[in-house]
């Protein structure tokens, strides 16, 4: 299948509010030539080096969007808001008052959500909600900051109507957090959905899904 099809076959269930992000990790650059000809702006990297490489090579492409969602090592900080337009994996109150302080020395306003682990999941880095709400003040403290809303990724294992449920709360964690009516926590976006679950986010209320394989193919196998 080809990757015009693939986006195009995406595109016939997605709502218009919602944001198709191609996550090109560990795919060529001619791959996201393909994409960007079917008007795929969004690209999602999850290391530093690999999207610099690219983004290089990519330089006459001029609107491209690069969204970095795999976890960000504090001294990779300034290197990733010089680079990316969006940090979705920011998952620790040490990295947001690093991100803060880096983004006001580079006079940059980075564009960010936070990570957040509804469930227990050791594999994952990000808040818990008690966590969530117990910094919540010193993350909306952070002035350089453009909060836009929460990323989650699901436990592997659950069923279909666990992980509906999963992202259900992630939205109603994002509602209540805006019910706090904090200054600088927007919480206007909900960074949910893979290949595998897309559906089931954009029925809970995703507003930016992050689709990879679905659309390039088994990355382990390019
Ligand atoms: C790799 C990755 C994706 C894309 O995964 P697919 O299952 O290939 O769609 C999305 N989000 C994050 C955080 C990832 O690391």
């Amino acid at each position: 299948m080809s990757i015009a099809h693939n986006i195009e076959t995406i595109r016939r269930d997605l709502p218009a509010a919602v944001k198709l992000m191609a996550v090109s990790k560990n795919v060529s650059v001619d791959l996201i030539r393909a994409a960007y000809a079917v008007g795929i702006r969004d690209f999602g990297e999850s290391r530093i080096q690999e999207a610099q490489t690219k983004q290089q090579e990519l330089a006459d492409l001029p609107d491209l969007c690069w969204h970095l969602i795999g976890h960000l090592q504090g001294n990779k900080v300034r290197k990733a808001i010089q680079i990316f337009d969006w940090i979705h994996s920011v998952d620790s109150m040490k990295l947001v008052q690093q991100i803060d302080r880096v983004a006001a020395e580079l006079k940059a306003s980075p564009n960010i959500c936070l990570q957040v682990k509804i469930l227990p999941d050791p594999d994952k880095y990000g808040w818990t909600i008690p966590e969530l709400f117990a910094e919540l003040p010193q993350i909306d403290a952070c002035q350089h900051l453009k909060i836009r809303g929460l990323m989650a990724i699901p436990p592997l294992g659950l069923t279909i109507t666990q992980t509906q449920q999963f992202f259900e709360q992630v939205r109603d964690l994002s509602h209540q957090i805006s019910q706090q009516s904090r200054s600088n926590l927007q919480m206007s976006e909900l960074s949910m959905g893979m290949s595998g679950d897309y559906l089931p986010a954009i029925s809970a209320g995703a507003t930016i899904i992050r689709l990879g394989s679905i659309i390039f193919g088994d990355r382990n196998k390019i």
